[in-house]
């Protein structure tokens, strides 16, 4: 008797596992494996949020079911952290929703505006994420390519005309995962011209939002004109303030969206625990100084990857966002291949990009997101096998 839907049994395997269990066999015979694979931070959540909670947490008000769409406090402070931080004005009624982290609100999402069969264009190399979601949901994925020359900006005129015609909803994530790829507004103005030409829905992945380095500030799509009439973004306390564990976000921009979304979700779930949501406003309405310490820590965790790499003689441009590096295999070698020598020779975890698209192969993502000894550690061991590569 098979009890799983043919939804489940037809999900493409999910490729980390494959590395994890070598890892554990490796571990077994006492090696010591650095995992470089990993997209959570490593830092602790900045003291001042962990307070937040702890207090609120005594207070017997806050142990009841949160309203469906989220605490006002929260989308509150959701919205005022957009009035600050992009100049763009939200209606936290309808224009913002509460998220148990934004996978969630993406996942769900899906469900709420794509009927089974329909079209949903995913970034190619894209969070793997989507995918799995859109075929839970019963839709359909076409790739949407991306032009690596240009930080991995949406190549819209490759795409044919039939595939923009059946689209329903295109996935967009900027600092992107894995590609390490930014944008300025210009392609987000690109976007909502398209989509609305194309009556296509965006919603826009944020969840690197605010690591992002130097002056680099990365943009909202909320900022191009017009764009709430197609656009949704999501956005997430998990990566800016290290609290992935928490699991609190957000999406924000067109209410007919947001509004499809919480009937989804006022069915499915009943919102985060109120403490979390007090203390992750307090979080957007502080002075985002524990995120730029934060940066600072990945920007030097950059410099010696970067370094180490150049070594090597794999060339990357620093990114302007994200924990990850992302960078060309040495010649000769296809992702999973190169990823199985590191595990093997270095006993190091990378991404082989293949794991994220077809357009991912002859690729590799680094995650600075492990403690700076470790990293350390990791790249003298590729450096040892400079000669072999
Ligand atoms: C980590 C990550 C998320 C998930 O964030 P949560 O808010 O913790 O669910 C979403 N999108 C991308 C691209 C990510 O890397």
């Amino acid at each position: 008797m098979k009890f799983s839907s043919e939804r489940v049994e037809t999900l493409p395997p999910y490729v980390f596992s494959q590395f994890h269990k070598r890892k554990k066999e490796l571990e077994a015979e006492g090696l010591d494996i650095i995992d470089l694979g990993i997209g959570s931070p490593d830092l602790p959540t900045p003291e001042f949020i962990v307070d937040e909670l702890v207090q609120e947490v005594y207070h017997a008000n806050n142990h009841r079911y949160s309203p469906y769409q989220g605490s006002a406090e929260f989308r509150q402070a959701v919205a005022d952290f957009y009035r600050s931080n992009y100049e763009v004005d939200l209606d936290p009624e309808t224009e913002v929703l509460t998220l148990i982290g934004s996978k969630e609100g993406i996942a769900n999402l899906i469900t709420a505006v794509v009927n089974p069969s329909e079209t949903v264009l995913v970034p190619d190399p894209g969070y793997p994420v989507y995918q799995s979601a859109i075929h839970l949901a019963g839709g359909k994925t076409a790739l949407l390519p991306l032009i690596p020359e240009e930080d991995y900006k949406p190549n819209y005129q490759s795409l044919p005309q039939d595939i923009l015609d059946k689209t329903k909803l295109m996935l967009l994530n900027y600092p992107s995962n894995p590609t390490a790829g930014t944008v300025n507004i210009d392609a987000f103005l690109e976007a909502v011209s398209l989509a609305k030409k194309h009556d296509i829905a965006i919603a826009h992945d944020a969840a690197y939002g605010l690591v992002t380095f130097d002056d680099y500030e990365a943009p909202s799509i909320l900022q191009a004109p017009d764009a709430k009439d197609v656009a949704v973004e999501f956005g997430s306390l998990s990566k800016s303030f290290n609290m992935t564990g928490w699991r609190i976000g957000y999406v924000v921009g067109n209410r007919d969206i947001i509004q499809a979304l919480s009937v989804v979700k006022s069915n499915t779930d009943t919102s985060q625990f109120l403490p979390i949501q007090k203390a992750a406003a307090k979080a957007l309405r502080s002075d985002f100084s524990t995120v730029n310490d934060n940066n600072a820590v990945y920007e030097q965790r950059q410099d010696k990857v970067l370094c180490a790499l150049k070594e090597l003689g794999i060339e990357v441009k620093r990114p302007r966002g994200t924990f990850f590096i992302w960078a060309k295999v040495p010649d000769g070698f296809k992702s999973m291949e190169f990823s199985e020598l590191m595990l093997e020779k270095a006993g190091v975890i990378i991404t082989p990009g293949s794991v994220f698209g077809p357009s991912g192969e002859g690729y590799f993502r680094i995650s600075l997101s492990v403690p700076s000894e470790r990293l350390e550690e990791a790249i003298k061991r590729m450096k040892v096998l400079e000669g072999g590569v």
